[in-house]
């Protein structure tokens, strides 16, 4: 390949699409990266990033920096809302001989993403443009063109691949048509951000989950502009109340107090409402063009999992096409990663997200005395408790996809 068949495409400059423009460009190779907004977007949502995927950001010191602006949180608690009784704590310092960071880290993701701009901007072979919008996909035999809109222009861009990190809504993967298989949560999710200091004032960790009877709460704190920091909330929101209603001062006050009674009002700095869907795209390969983040995959936030697994699938993807765009090794790479991330995706974020969700909301009292019974069990034996900590810290999946291979590779 030569001339454009050499440069990478990126949809999308969200995390994910940073992200694949630092792995590649990093190792020389060309990218161009666009994204229809006009920057990074400092909407609150990802935070807490776990151990596995620390572990593919410490090469270049980008998972030392997110600590440095974030917040370090080796605890995680959970807890009954109507009793007020802490339930069980898990401490990641069990994890301490299987990773180097036994830990997450609370790092708003619009923060990592300017870590990531700033070291984009020493790559002279990385052009990030901001406020372009992908629109057209076309596949040749030997690459990919795209239209791409700016400043009510149409421009033609082509390159070897093409990398769909445009998030949940992709015009990548709708050009592609690539089904996005799932549903969506008829409840919406609502998120309440307070500088209330929840560890001060109740004793509640960085990160907390209440159980309700059908309903649920993750509390966990950021760092924002420095301490003392906030504290986002997370609540389900039944279908049938009206968005004004909900995010009215009043409906605000009334979901912090009916969770977290205080004789004051909360001060509240951001509220926002989000669809939630359960969605992975049934494969992330289409010939030249590859998913990643949630272009591939969308889960409820509980877990925290979502952009980490995006950030996992950066890093696998952006290693196979490296090898086959610098070395000209085989593309058979490229279907491995459909293999590894797609598994994940499916057998374990979309799995693990939603038993989480349910544990928290479940209403009969068996269920929730059962559920309760299982995480003081897990908590109390450091065996039960390690094995829990792997699969929530995202290590037990990462290593398993890692293990696997193509049917008759050898
Ligand atoms: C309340 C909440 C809490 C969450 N908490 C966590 C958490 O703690 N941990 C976790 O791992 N995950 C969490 N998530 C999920 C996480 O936010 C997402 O997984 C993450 O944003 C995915 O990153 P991305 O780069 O794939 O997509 P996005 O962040 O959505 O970025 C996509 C980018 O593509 C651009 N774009 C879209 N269409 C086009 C186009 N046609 N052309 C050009 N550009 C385009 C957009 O402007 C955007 O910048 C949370 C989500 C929510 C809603």
């Amino acid at each position: 390949m030569t001339g454009d068949g050499k440069r990478v495409l990126i949809a999308g400059g969200g995390p994910v699409g940073l992200l694949c423009a630092w792995l590649l460009g990093r190792q020389g190779i060309e990218v161009r990266l666009f994204d229809e907004n006009d920057g990074p977007r400092a909407d609150p949502r990802a935070a807490t990033t776990h151990p596995a995927t620390l572990e593919l950001l410490a090469d270049d010191g980008l998972a030392a920096d997110m600590a440095r602006v974030g917040l370090v949180a080796p605890i995680f608690q959970f807890w009954d809302r109507p009793s007020g009784a802490l339930v069980a704590e898990f401490d990641h310092a069990l994890l301490k001989d299987d990773t180097r960071f036994p830990y997450v880290v609370q790092c708003e993701q619009f923060k990592t993403a300017r870590l990531i701009l700033e070291r984009l901007r020493g790559l002279a072979n990385v052009e990030v443009l901001f406020g372009h919008k992908v629109e057209r996909v076309e596949q040749e035999g030997s690459g990919v063109r795209i239209g791409v809109r700016n400043a009510g222009v149409t421009m033609q861009h082509s390159g070897g691949y093409l990398i769909g990190a445009d998030g949940g809504r992709s015009t990548v993967r709708k050009e592609c048509a690539v089904p996005f298989e799932g549903f969506t949560w008829p409840e919406r999710f609502i998120v309440l951000t307070t500088p209330y200091d929840f560890e001060a004032e109740r004793g509640y960790s960085y990160r907390s989950y209440f159980a309700d009877v059908g309903a649920w709460c993750n509390c966990f704190k950021v760092s924002a502009d420095g301490p003392p920091g906030l504290w986002r909330t997370v609540y389900p929101v039944d279908p049938a109340e009206k968005d004004d209603d909900v995010m009215s001062d009043a409906g605000v006050q009334a979901r912090m107090q009916a969770f977290f009674p205080a004789p004051r009002p909360y001060e509240i700095v951001h509220r926002n409402l989000y669809v939630t869907h359960q969605r992975v795209a049934a494969r992330f390969r289409r010939g030249r063009v590859l998913l990643a983040g949630d272009a591939a995959h969308v889960n409820n936030p509980i877990g925290g999992m979502g952009l980490n697994g995006g950030i996992q699938d950066a890093a696998n993807l952006c290693d196979k096409l490296a090898r086959v765009l610098r070395d000209g090794a085989p593309e058979t790479p490229l279907d491995l990663y459909d293999l590894q991330r797609r598994t994940v995706a499916v057998e374990f974020v979309q799995e693990q997200s939603i038993a989480n969700k349910k544990r928290l909301e479940a209403r009969e009292p068996e269920a929730r005395k059962r559920n309760f019974d299982e995480l003081r069990a897990m908590a109390a034996d450091p065996a039960r408790a390690r094995q829990f900590l792997l699969r929530t810290s995202m290590l037990a999946s990462q290593r398993r996809a890692e293990a696997m291979r193509l049917e008759g590779a050898a």
